[in-house]
């Protein structure tokens, strides 16, 4: 009932707005200082250009997410991770262009398998929002891109090794690419028989919640596998009644939904922050999964938290959460077989 309720709801919107609303984001500092009731000078110090700030990057935010940002506050959460700054020209010792040695794990172009059970889809190079902490802002894009021959190789590749049992679909932002294309790939990949779960990786609902119409939850919801979305939402303000809808539709048609969050200097480096995060999400039917150090990306520095400040603010946030909604504390690093979970050591004894 539920489902045929929002599915109708769904068909009333017009079938192109959420391109609409991606092609009319945000990319201009001064188009963004006067939606914010800011000086301009404050977003764009006088005698800069915007390209000098950009690094390579360019400003774009979806006005869906501009609009939950705080007007007349320079140093609102969700500004600051997507406004360019000075700070991203400051070269920082140990922040390379490719900290985690991705290059090494891209066997096929448009995919990267570096944990045994579960292999990593590039399916669009695109995103709704550029965050400026970006860890991919300096990926290979553009040799990820194939074209629907070269995804067979890649169909052949995941067909070939029955240990891998979950297709990821990340990017960019997956949701970027059109619904028939997604609709394809996950009928490709329903035809693995040792595959399971299809599990995508989205800013989208939260950026553009009104990307989750009915073309996406028509072939999410015919899809054998069992469905995963796992959210990017790394403040609670960024969750508003558009989102909560949207991440309803997900629910009613059977997505299992969790998050995760990148632990960014100035946007959410306080257990208090955390904590309403994670009430924000299980009150919108969402698992916390991740909490994420910030990956050594070259342009990133500044968003970077030392990881016993990391840990002193974890220990807080344990304090104040239940047990289920305190989420893992997890580095990248290179050549392991998994996410790396930061703890402290009991007393030092083992180090
Ligand atoms: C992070 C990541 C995954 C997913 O890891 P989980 O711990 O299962 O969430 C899979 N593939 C690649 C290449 C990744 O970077
Ligand atoms: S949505 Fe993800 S991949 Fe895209 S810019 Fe933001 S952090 Fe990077």
């Amino acid at each position: 009932m539920i489902t045929r309720f929002n599915h109708q709801l769904n068909k009333t919107l017009p079938e192109e707005s959420w391109k609409k609303l991606l092609a009319s984001g945000i990319q201009n500092l001064h188009e963004l200082a006067s939606f914010l009731n800011l000086d301009a000078n404050a977003l764009l110090p006088e005698g800069t250009q915007q390209r000098d700030l950009e690094a390579g990057f360019m400003t774009r935010i979806p006005l869906p997410y501009a609009s939950r940002i705080k007007k007349g506050d320079l140093h609102d959460p969700l500004l600051r991770q997507v406004l360019p700054s000075l700070y991203e020209q400051q070269s920082a010792t140990g922040f390379v262009a490719d900290p985690l040695d991705e290059a090494h794990f891209n066997p096929i172009n448009g995919l990267l398998h570096k944990y045994a059970s579960r292999a990593l889809l590039v399916a669009s190079s695109a995103c709704p929002v550029h965050c400026r902490y970006c860890f991919r802002r300096h990926f290979g894009y553009t040799d990820n891109n194939p074209g629907k021959e070269r995804w067979a190789q890649v169909f052949d590749y995941l067909r070939a090794d029955t240990g891998i049992n979950e297709a990821i679909l990340s990017g960019g932002d997956p949701l970027s690419a059109p619904d028939s294309h997604l609709a394809w790939m996950a009928e490709q990949l329903a035809s693995i028989p040792h595959i399971r779960r299809l599990r995508i990786h989205t800013r989208f609902p939260v950026v553009i919640p009104q990307r989750v119409n009915a073309e996406l939850l028509d072939w999410l919801q015919a899809l054998s596998l069992q469905k995963v979305v796992v959210l990017h939402i790394n403040h609670p303000a960024e969750i508003d009644g558009q989102v909560i809808h949207a991440l309803n539709r997900l629910k009613a048609a059977n997505v299992t939904l969790l998050n995760q969050s990148v632990l960014l200097k100035g946007v959410n480096d306080s257990a208090e922050v955390l904590a309403e995060l994670s009430e924000a999400l299980f009150a919108a039917g969402v698992l916390p999964y991740y909490l994420h150090l910030t990956d050594k990306v070259a342009n990133t520095a500044h968003f970077d938290i030392q990881e016993a400040e990391a840990l002193t603010i974890f220990g807080q946030l344990q304090a104040l959460l239940p047990g289920f909604l305190v989420p893992k504390l997890v580095r990248e690093i290179p050549n392991r077989a998994s996410k790396t979970i930061i703890a402290t050591e009991i007393g030092g004894a083992y180090s």
